[in-house]
């Protein structure tokens, strides 16, 4: 969907895309619970280390998002997923809004929504088939053997394909919506 855009160029927000029930949901969830304590003061996006290297990451626009209720677009966000959880804008927060929890659990939901960047997903997958988060190559395993080095201990895939299947975590990787 190709959103309009303002003369600044700027995504216009609709009143049709606010959902009045997103902060609530949202704010009783642990970890996000004080959201709707936040004044937007910008304390938590000047302190912010990733912030300071993107100009499409400002925590503080997170939560000001969400205060609005424009869940599609928090949640099918790219930016969501830059967060490091250095915990450095929950220390900082006048409010003590737990910015990281919040950060949290929007990724939660956006999972839940099927939005998961590819490199997740792949990971994920990989968990599943190998289990291990990243595919040893051939050549690398090779190099092991001549190096004298012990094989390396095999996942029990079996058992974490179950564990994954009865979470539902299984499922959530399938449904993709990005
Ligand atoms: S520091 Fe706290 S109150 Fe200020 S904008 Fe960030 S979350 Fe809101
Ligand atoms: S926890 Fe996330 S949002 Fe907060 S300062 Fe660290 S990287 Fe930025």
């Amino acid at each position: 969907m190709v959103s309009e855009r303002s003369e600044g160029g700027e995504a216009v927000i609709k009143a049709t895309e606010m959902d009045p029930k997103f902060k609530y949901e949202i704010s009783k969830i642990p970890g996000a619970e004080k959201i709707m304590l936040c004044f937007q003061c910008g304390t938590c996006t000047a302190d912010c280390p990733i912030a300071r290297f993107s100009d499409a990451y400002r925590p503080r626009r997170i939560l000001r998002m969400v205060q609005l209720g424009l869940k599609s677009r928090v949640l099918s966000s790219d930016v969501l997923w830059l967060c490091a959880a250095c915990f450095t804008c929950v220390d900082r927060c006048p409010q003590d809004v737990e910015i990281a929890g919040v950060l949290r659990t929007l990724r939660n939901l956006a999972v839940k929504e099927g939005f998961m960047p590819a490199v997740y997903r792949e990971l994920a997958t990989s968990v599943l088939e190998t289990g291990l988060a990243y595919k040893i190559p051939a050549s690398r395993l090779r190099k092991r053997v001549e190096a004298g080095l012990p094989p390396l201990p095999k996942a029990d895939v079996k058992s974490i394909n179950k564990l994954a299947e009865v979470t539902g975590f299984s499922k959530i990787i399938q449904a993709r919506r990005t």
